[in-house]
């Protein structure tokens, strides 16, 4: 079943540089797919457009049923607590410990930055804290977020996306900061949830390698333009 479909998509910045040209594919629930292409290809873009992060026309996407470009701000934010997202540089609170960065992720600032932690059930401190056990970095739930590695920070940014249930995971270079062992820990990571928890995955990467390795489909951008859509073994390795 298509979870997220998008029509005739184009967006700019202003109106001389249009950097995504009248984009489409369809994403069917549990599929594992790769974004890749040049640095300004789009790519960024394209994620923030799918939860609308930046505003579309002309152009539609259709996420789970919804079209996204027709939700009152209210409706956004719903619909948003059913997409994560995942950067580059984490995104996380620095001040924050991992395990109250991971409960922002689902419930926002319920309070100053201090005694966050109290304002939390049993039960939601439980389930942030049976998440970073899952990523592997319970032991350091009650650390400052700046303490961690860049590896580790991203598996606390896995984790604040995965506590609100998403059906989608928008992951944005997700690995171009880290190093090629945390990396590799990173993707799978992303492959397991994906297939455990049947949670869609679209992962901008720029390492062709890695997209082939863990993507099952491949969508490459240039300049705006779909210029490739298809399993990932067809993708031609001069790309
Ligand atoms: P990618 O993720 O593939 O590197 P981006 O989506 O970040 O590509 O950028 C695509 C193009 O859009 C680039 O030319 C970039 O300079 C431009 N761009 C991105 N964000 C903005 C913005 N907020 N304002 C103006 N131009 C932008
Ligand atoms: P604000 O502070 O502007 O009132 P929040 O930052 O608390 O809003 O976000 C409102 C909702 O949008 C929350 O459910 C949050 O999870 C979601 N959200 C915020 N930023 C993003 C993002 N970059 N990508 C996806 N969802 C987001």
């Amino acid at each position: 079943m298509a979870l997220l479909e998008l029509k005739e998509l184009n967006k700019s910045y202003n109106s001389e540089v249009q950097v995504l040209k009248n984009v489409e594919f369809t994403v069917n629930t549990g599929e594992f797919v790769s974004i890749i292409g040049p640095s300004g290809a789009g790519k960024s873009t394209l994620l923030r457009c799918i939860n609308r992060m930046v505003d579309i026309e002309p152009g539609s996407v259709y996420f789970d049923g919804q079209d996204v470009g027709a939700q009152s701000k209210k409706e956004l934010r719903k619909l948003r607590t059913n997409i994560g997202m995942i950067f580059q540089h984490y995104n996380l609170v620095p001040r924050l410990t991992v395990i109250e960065n991971v409960l922002h992720g689902r419930f926002g600032y319920k309070s100053t930055l201090q005694g966050i932690l109290g304002r939390f059930t049993e039960q939601e401190k439980q389930n942030a804290f049976d998440l970073l056990e899952k990523l592997g970095i319970a032991e350091h739930a009650y650390k400052r977020c700046d303490q961690l590695s860049g590896g580790q920070q991203q598996r606390v940014g896995i984790c604040r996306a995965l506590i609100q249930e998403p059906k989608l995971i928008l992951c944005d270079e997700p690995i171009a900061s880290l190093d090629p062992n945390s990396s590799k820990i990173i993707m799978d990571h992303l492959k397991k949830i994906s297939e455990d928890l049947g949670i869609t995955c679209i992962v901008n990467l720029h390492q062709v390698e890695v997209a082939k390795d863990y993507a099952s489909r491949i969508i490459g951008l240039k300049q705006g333009e779909v210029v490739f859509d298809g399993p990932s073994p067809l993708l031609s390795i001069d790309k």
